[in-house]
């Protein structure tokens, strides 16, 4: 960790299926990289797989918009006909750490967190191999209803459109490779001159002038 750092934001979009939640948990387990994962809220109901506090604070549709009227959120959107949202306080307080936080949050969150909070987000657009592939992961997980997935992948074309909008695109056609594509846009970032400058400013002073 590099005490000097501004705190960043990254933000891993795609439609479900195309392997970010996979990413996600990779991402995570790596205690090396120092990432808090900012847990969103939701309306959706969870899935037997979910535990509530960790992948999502399942809440009614009440609390979600006293939520959202309140300023609670930094962003939300509505996803497959539920709300969606990330809770802002766990967020400055990360930031003001000078820790690094990953979303999985969708295109609309990512639009909104950019325009908030701009230098301090980098976002990675996750692409599936193909429709086919995308079909199959989502038949596999055996989460949802033959409806839903239906609705996931029509959803998930109107979704891929917006990909030109991220700073990053993977093609997750191999998860090692996708995964090490993710972490050579991490550090990579991490050594931003805009990020780094506080720290590095004393560390060249010293150099420099002994
Ligand atoms: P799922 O229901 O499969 O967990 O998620 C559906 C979609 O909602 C995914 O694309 C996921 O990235 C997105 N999502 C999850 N949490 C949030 C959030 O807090 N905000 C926004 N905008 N999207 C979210």
């Amino acid at each position: 960790m590099n005490p000097g750092r501004r705190g960043m934001i990254l933000i891993l979009s795609s439609p479900s299926g195309a392997g970010k939640t996979t990413l996600t948990r990779m991402l995570m387990q790596d205690k090396a990289l120092d990432l808090t994962l900012s847990v969103s809220v939701t309306t959706r109901t969870r899935r037997s797989s979910e535990v509530d506090g960790i992948h999502y604070r399942f809440i009614e549709r009440r609390e979600f918009e006293r939520m959202k009227a309140e300023g609670d959120l930094l962003e939300w959107a509505e996803v497959h006909g539920n709300g969606y949202g990330t809770p802002l306080a766990p967020v400055e307080a990360v930031l003001a750490q000078g820790r690094d936080m990953l979303f999985d949050i969708d295109w609309q969150g990512a639009a909104q967190v950019r325009e908030r909070l701009g230098d301090d987000v980098v976002s990675i657009f996750v692409l599936p191999p193909s429709m086919t592939e995308l079909r199959a992961r989502l038949e596999r997980r055996a989460e949802d209803s033959a409806i839903t997935i239906e609705k996931r992948l029509e959803a998930a074309r109107h979704e891929i459109e917006r990909w030109r909008n991220y700073h990053y695109v993977i093609v997750n056609d191999d998860l090692q490779r996708a995964y090490r594509d993710v972490l050579a846009i991490i550090a990579a970032e991490r050594l931003k001159v805009r990020r780094v400058q506080a720290g590095v400013a004393p560390f060249v002073e010293r150099l420099v002038h002994g």
